[in-house]
């Protein structure tokens, strides 16, 4: 395990950490899923400070009355969602801040926990309403498979807990919360970077 406490030249200028909420139920899948909580954190791969966010509530079209199991799992209610804007106007107002805050013109890469967010979740929602699947959106870099290759994991990680108490780290705020999932990937970036680990791309859509 490489754990020389010395941190190496990322091949990005920035990791864009993110995490998607959507509509569930228990031990059903939603048809079609929505997404209810877009958070986006922009980490500096030089400092590792978050450099700025995103965020949005997404109001969910075809099925606009969340169940309880949803608000349970995500603490998110139905006035946040209520308040919150359509999803085209979610993946406009992101296109925008990439272009205005990032700048499309910077090495970047996004991050997920696990390939869920951008392998199946964006592009079926983007096809479902007919919007374009931004071509950024089509790589990733899943923290998990990271983690495994550092720590010379072979198997899929399942819980969160694994890389968390791997790392030493404490887990903070609300579980299955977009903003705080965010928090907590960022955390397990940075420790993997000042141990001495280079991230590459590990996903790519179809
Ligand atoms: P996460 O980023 O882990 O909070 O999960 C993203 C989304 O996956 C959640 O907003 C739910 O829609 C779904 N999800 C996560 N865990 C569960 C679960 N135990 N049962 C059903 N859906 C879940
Ligand atoms: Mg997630
Ligand atoms: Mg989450």
């Amino acid at each position: 395990m490489p754990d020389d406490h010395k941190m190496q030249e990322q091949f990005f200028d920035y990791f864009l950490v993110l995490d998607f909420e959507a509509t569930c139920e228990e031990n059903k899948q939603m048809d079609p899923q929505e997404i209810i909580e877009w958070s986006v954190f922009k980490v500096n791969a030089k400092t590792y400070t978050v450099d700025g966010t995103f965020h949005e509530f997404i109001k969910p079209r075809h099925n606009p009355e969340l169940t309880q199991f949803c608000k349970t799992l995500t603490t998110i209610t139905q006035e946040m969602v209520n308040a919150g804007v359509s999803f085209p106007t979610a993946l406009q107002n992101f296109e925008t801040w990439m272009e205005n805050d990032v700048g499309l013109d910077k090495r970047f890469v996004i991050v997920t926990c696990g390939d869920w967010d951008l392998k199946t979740m964006l592009p079926k929602q983007c096809r479902n309403e007919k919007m374009q699947l931004p071509e950024y959106c089509k790589s990733w870099l899943n923290i998990k498979k990271a983690y495994g290759e550092f720590a010379g994991i072979t198997g899929f990680i399942k819980e969160n807990s694994v890389m968390m108490s791997g790392l030493g780290l404490t887990h903070e705020g609300i579980e299955h919360r977009a903003t705080d999932d965010c928090m907590n990937i960022s955390n397990i970036l940075r420790t993997l970077a000042e141990r001495g680990y280079v991230f590459a791309v590990t996903g790519k859509a179809k």
